[in-house]
């Protein structure tokens, strides 16, 4: 029983509770809503497409603009970021960075329009207690911004679909950075140009990648085991903050204060 015991894996450092809902395990001392600032990964964090339309832009943009399909398979896609997926993909097929750089901006672009052009087709579902972590956020006058491996139209227009939009007053994205350490940088710079420059800002987000790119910038970090990482591998990477899903986060902060 999952949800009725706690597991003796989590480290000490943590104190762990068990929600409804589900985990929540933080490190001693800290609240998980006591930080200026919060940047949310969208994928697997705020929402999901089992449609794949995303996923399959890269392909048919690839097709558009050289003439052949582009296999996402061998890559790495969940915490990476569009132009990295793309340099991964083209790299596992063998073709050569020469041959295909010179045509990057164009092949960003047409991942973009054909998300666009296909975003009837999606199929996206919120993650669950997101809406109200977010406007429980607001209400204590957080700064909320996204922070996302997406391309700044696709990220926009997901949550645009999902009618997260109006929550988030910025965001990092990644048009121009391939690293997601880079992403979360600007993100970050972002976040301190509204919340001031001493503002304590966290990294929430469902992959290791997240994880490893908030402790890139030093910035804290709150993981999810809403994408396709567990619970308990996210707490193997150390972050100050894990739970199951937002709703368990929820659930924690009306039922036990760290
Ligand atoms: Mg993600």
């Amino acid at each position: 029983m999952q949800n009725t015991a706690i597991r003796p894996t989590v480290p000490a450092v943590y104190r762990s509770y068990v929600t409804p809902k589900g985990r929540v395990a933080w490190r001693s001392g800290l609240l998980w809503d006591q930080f200026d600032a919060y940047l949310f990964d969208i994928d697997g964090t705020l929402l999901r497409d089992p449609g794949r339309v995303h996923y399959n832009a890269f392909s048919k943009a690839c097709y558009e603009v050289l003439g052949h399909s582009l296999s996402l398979e061998p890559v790495t896609v969940a915490g990476s970021t569009d132009p990295r997926i793309l340099r991964d993909a083209f790299a596992a097929a063998g073709i050569a960075d020469e041959t295909w750089r010179p045509h990057q901006s164009r092949l960003l672009e047409a991942i973009c329009t054909n998300v666009a052009r296909d975003a009837a087709n999606m199929q996206l579902t919120v993650m669950p207690g997101v809406v109200p972590t977010l406007r429980h956020l607001a209400a204590l006058g957080k700064w909320l911004g996204v922070a996302t491996g997406n391309l700044e139209s696709i990220g926009w227009l997901k949550l645009e679909r999902t009618g997260l939009r109006e929550h988030f007053t910025f965001g990092g994205f990644s048009d121009a950075h391939e690293q997601r350490a880079d992403m979360i940088a600007a993100a970050a710079a972002a976040a301190r140009d509204d919340a001031g420059v001493d503002a304590s800002i966290v990294v929430v987000g469902d992959t290791p990648f997240d994880i490893a790119a908030a402790r890139a910038n030093r910035l804290s970090v709150i993981a999810v085991a809403t994408g396709r990482s567990s619970f308990d591998h996210l707490l193997e990477h150390a972050p100050d903050i894990c739970a199951e899903n937002l709703e368990a986060l929820l659930a924690a902060k009306c039922e036990e204060q760290p």
